[in-house]
């Protein structure tokens, strides 16, 4: 060991690469992050965190609406974008030396620099520069905004920007259909900025169960949300009072604010990794085997650079697991299957296991339970806003294979029913749980009646 400054060099201070680097320390391996950035990563700097509490933000109107049919006046309400991002980023600060004093109190060396591996032991600090030696090295980079690249394209801005905006756009694009961009839609449009998801294929949320992605356009549409579909961006150009989009149908949106949220590339580039062999897709996945081992036998990587499931709380398992696997000797492979999942779309989504399309590519013929209703809050509130649930089963087995829902509390529903989706819970055992009464969850141990089978509707 001697041989080497460190027993382990991560590159990476976010989700993944803090916790392989204090698990790996907590073994008793000598170890280093390099973080170019900020200690947190993408996750507590400008990911999920400060998202979650513009998610917060943006339903404070709706509570205030909803408050008049509880017998509440409220007067004189007010937005203030600026209070907001300062508040914001005060808790990002906190969390981010909560991260820092972790790391150092798990005896982890931080270096706030650019690393790049000059050969498969040997990493150069860009400003410092020096190099290091490690014995193994893990990359945990994560990933960065793709942009769209059409004319005018660098006058949008990505999520990485969104959450520093000097003022609350009063009209806003994003583009993409996928879990940014309809967050995004939800906050900017809740905040009261005016709102349009631009998406080029046929329906939003592509790969998450159809009646979840049909069931929040329809809310999304209600809420004034303008979604369009089938259509892509032409060209941004800035105009005299903003900026105009051209859409791929000849559609003009005047606008203040673009936003790209067209998915995340692996962040490999400029890393050196061909200078140690290690093998990576065009895209720049690094491939990586069920121990998160790339090709090179002391180079590992974890987290949204190797592109397996794009989570933090992903990213945390691979990084524990690899720890596991090569300083306590104790081999662990993360099970990427049956991952519970939220979508913070206003309204939200809580998802765990397959969709209705893919039970039935698997198992041909599936049971679907479902319920839409109005949350009880509504009763009195008036919004018509409903929530969906829906439960699909193998009859054969009677094992629950997916539960999909969209209402409010939907990602902390979901992570408990995640439980009994992972443990292979089946129909019976959820009908056998006793309800919570009044909530909206336990329509999930209440649906006694299976939809009608697709033949059967036709056969109508
Ligand atoms: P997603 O992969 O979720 O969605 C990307 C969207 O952009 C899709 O709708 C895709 O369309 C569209 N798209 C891709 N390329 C183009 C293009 N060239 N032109 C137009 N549209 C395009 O990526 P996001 O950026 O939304 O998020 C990145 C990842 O971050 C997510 O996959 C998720 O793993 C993670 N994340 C998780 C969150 C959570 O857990 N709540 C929150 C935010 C992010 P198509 O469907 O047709 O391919």
């Amino acid at each position: 060991m001697a041989d080497y400054d460190y027993d382990l060099f991560t590159i990476g201070a976010g989700s993944g690469g803090v916790r392989a680097s204090r698990m790996a320390a907590s073994h008793g391996a000598k170890v280093a992050v390099a973080e170019e950035y900020r200690v947190g990563g993408t996750c507590v700097i400008r990911g999920c965190v400060p998202k979650k509490l513009f998610v917060y933000a943006s339903h404070v109107l709706e509570d205030i609406e909803d408050a008049e049919g509880f017998g509440w006046t409220v007067e004189g309400a007010k937005f203030d974008w600026k209070t907001l991002i300062a508040n914001k980023d005060k808790e990002i600060d906190r969390l981010n030396g909560i991260y820092i004093r972790n790391l150092e109190g798990s005896d982890v060396e931080i270096i706030e620099d650019r690393a790049i591996i000059k050969d498969k032991h040997t990493i150069h600090l860009v400003n410092q520069d020096r190099d290091v030696t490690a014995k193994v090295i893990l990359i945990a980079t994560g990933a960065t905004p793709n942009i769209h690249e059409v004319p005018g394209h660098e006058l949008a801005i990505t999520s990485n920007e969104a959450f520093h905006l000097d003022e609350l756009p009063k009209r806003v694009v994003v583009a993409g259909g996928g879990y940014i961009s309809v967050e995004f839609a939800g906050i900017f449009n809740g905040l009261g900025s005016d709102t349009t998801l631009v998406y080029r294929g046929e329906e939003i949320l592509r790969g998450f169960d159809d009646d979840l992605r049909t069931h929040l356009h329809a809310e999304m549409d209600k809420k004034g949300v303008d979604i369009r579909t089938g259509v892509v961006f032409e060209r941004v150009d800035k105009t005299d009072d903003g900026l105009a989009v051209t859409l791929s149908d000849g559609s003009v949106i005047k606008t203040d604010v673009v936003m790209f949220a067209i998915g995340r590339n692996p962040n490999s580039k400029g890393l050196g990794l061909e200078n140690a062999g290690v093998e990576f897709e065009p895209n720049g996945t690094i491939k990586v085997d069920a121990y998160s081992k790339t090709n090179v036998d002391n180079i590992y990587a974890v987290g949204d650079v190797t592109n397996r499931a794009n989570l933090t709380p992903v990213a945390i398992r691979e990084g524990a697991a690899f720890a596991e696997t090569v300083f306590n000797k104790n081999p662990v492979a993360v099970d990427h299957s049956c991952i519970p999942t939220a979508v913070f779309s206003t309204p939200e989504i809580g998802t765990v296991g397959i969709s209705e399309e893919m039970a039935r590519q698997q198992f041909g013929r599936v049971d679907i339970y479902k319920s839409t209703f109005r949350a009880m809050k509504h009763t009195l509130s008036g919004r018509d806003e409903k929530t969906l649930m829906k439960i699909i089963v193998d009859p054969a087995s009677d094992r629950v294979l997916g539960v999909h829902m969209i209402g409010p509390a939907s990602g902390e529903i979901i992570q408990a029913v995640g439980i009994a989706v992972q443990m292979g819970a089946t129909k019976a055992q959820f009908d056998a749980t006793v309800a919570v009464h009044p909530t909206a969850a336990e329509e999930l141990v209440t649906m006694k009646t299976p939809e009608p089978q697709p033949e059967a509707v036709a056969a109508q």
